[in-house]
């Protein structure tokens, strides 16, 4: 069933590149929808919330090094958005590759990492548990196909999944198709552990340079977190090595890795899940804001077309705003 659209630019992902683009294209009065496959907005940005906790398992803080990010920043956290994290970080392992040298300010979501994707997404439409199966030309525009059913129309299309995903939606035979798969993404497996009672092992965040686990992090010591909550990331080597393990078997693997960096058996734990982040930074990124083909109102943005991370999305979502703009 095809469904009449009123949307001028549907945008697939409501990650920060998505929902920065969608907000200020609609801001220059474009009539916009935002469709995505998960419950809610966030995308690697997410907050996990099981019964009284949540976790940040995906994205665990941001810098700001671009003028213009840095005046985004400025403003969420005006709005109580975004906060300055200030953990006690201790390094484990030989390696100096990660000392956890003080850099610019670490920002976090607030309530939670997601919680800017949630006032964003506030501003526009936003469809939830809507999968992008299909795209093909359809008027001079886009056709998309929702779920392997429904259809919705649009003149121009802004695409943000990782670059599998993108290069899938594509197909083969599409110009950018050859530069969207160029680029990888390394997986990471994500540990998420609530505790009754505290554990404050001495630090808040830990950069792990040995073994299978690369970083350690007090959630709770975040700005406006409760609870003895923790994320533990493995290594993208080890999380390769494990991707297609039930996120499930390697609590105990992963738990137990944790202990040995504490020295000590952890208390009792009144929560635990895992995550496979099957796509979580792109190795390496493109340095190229967003890929355009003006003649088919298609834009494709996300982190790794601009350098990786948060403020990569978020440049790559005004970039992708301007291309849109520009448009014939
Ligand atoms: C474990 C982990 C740790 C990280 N740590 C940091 C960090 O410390 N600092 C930092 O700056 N960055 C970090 N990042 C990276 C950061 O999270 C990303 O750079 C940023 O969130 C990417 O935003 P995005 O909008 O480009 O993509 P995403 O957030 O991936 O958004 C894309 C959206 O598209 C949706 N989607 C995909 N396919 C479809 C489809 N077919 N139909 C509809 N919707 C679809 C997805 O569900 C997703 O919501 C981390 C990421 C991970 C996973």
């Amino acid at each position: 069933m095809s469904q009449p659209c009123p949307a001028e630019i549907i945008l697939v992902g409501a990650g920060m590149a998505g929902l920065t683009a969608a907000s200020r294209l609609r801001e220059a009065g474009h009539a916009v929808r935002v469709l995505e496959k998960s419950r809610g907005p966030g995308g690697r940005m997410s907050t996990r919330r099981a019964g009284p906790w949540q976790f940040d398992h995906g994205a665990q803080y941001f810098t700001a090094r671009d003028p213009g990010f840095r005046q985004a920043v400025e403003q969420w956290q005006a709005r109580g958005l975004v906060g300055p994290w200030n953990p006690r970080i201790r390094v484990f392992g030989p390696s100096p590759e990660k000392r956890g040298d003080g850099p610019a300010t670490r920002w976090v979501g607030v309530p939670g990492m997601n919680g800017i994707l949630r006032d964003l997404a506030g501003t526009v439409d936003c469809r939830y548990e809507h999968r992008v199966t299909g795209l093909s030309r359809h008027n001079g525009g886009w056709r998309l196909t929702i779920d392997g059913r429904e259809s919705m129309e649009c003149n121009r299309i802004v695409l943000t999944p990782p670059p599998a995903q993108t290069a899938q939606l594509l197909g083969q035979d599409h110009p950018l198709h050859a530069t969207v798969s160029r680029v990888h993404m390394q997986p990471c497996l994500a540990l998420m552990l609530a505790f009754d009672n505290p554990l404050d092992p001495g630090f808040d965040a830990a950069f792990v340079n040995t073994g299978p686990l690369s970083w350690l992090a007090r959630n709770g010591s975040r700005p406006g977190r409760e609870g003895e909550t923790w994320v533990v990331h493995g290594t993208p080597e080890w999380s390769r090595a494990n991707l297609e393990q039930s996120p499930e078997s390697l609590i105990g693997p992963m738990t137990e890795a944790f202990e040995a960096l504490l020295g000590r058996s952890l208390p009792h734990q009144a929560y635990v899940t895992a995550h496979r982040w099957r796509y979580a930074l792109a190795d390496p990124g493109l340095e190229v804001g967003c890929l355009d083909d003006p003649e088919t109102g298609l834009v494709i943005a996300g982190d790794w077309c601009a350098g990786n991370r948060v403020e990569g999305a978020w440049k790559s979502g005004v970039q992708a705003a301007q291309a849109c703009l520009v448009a014939p």
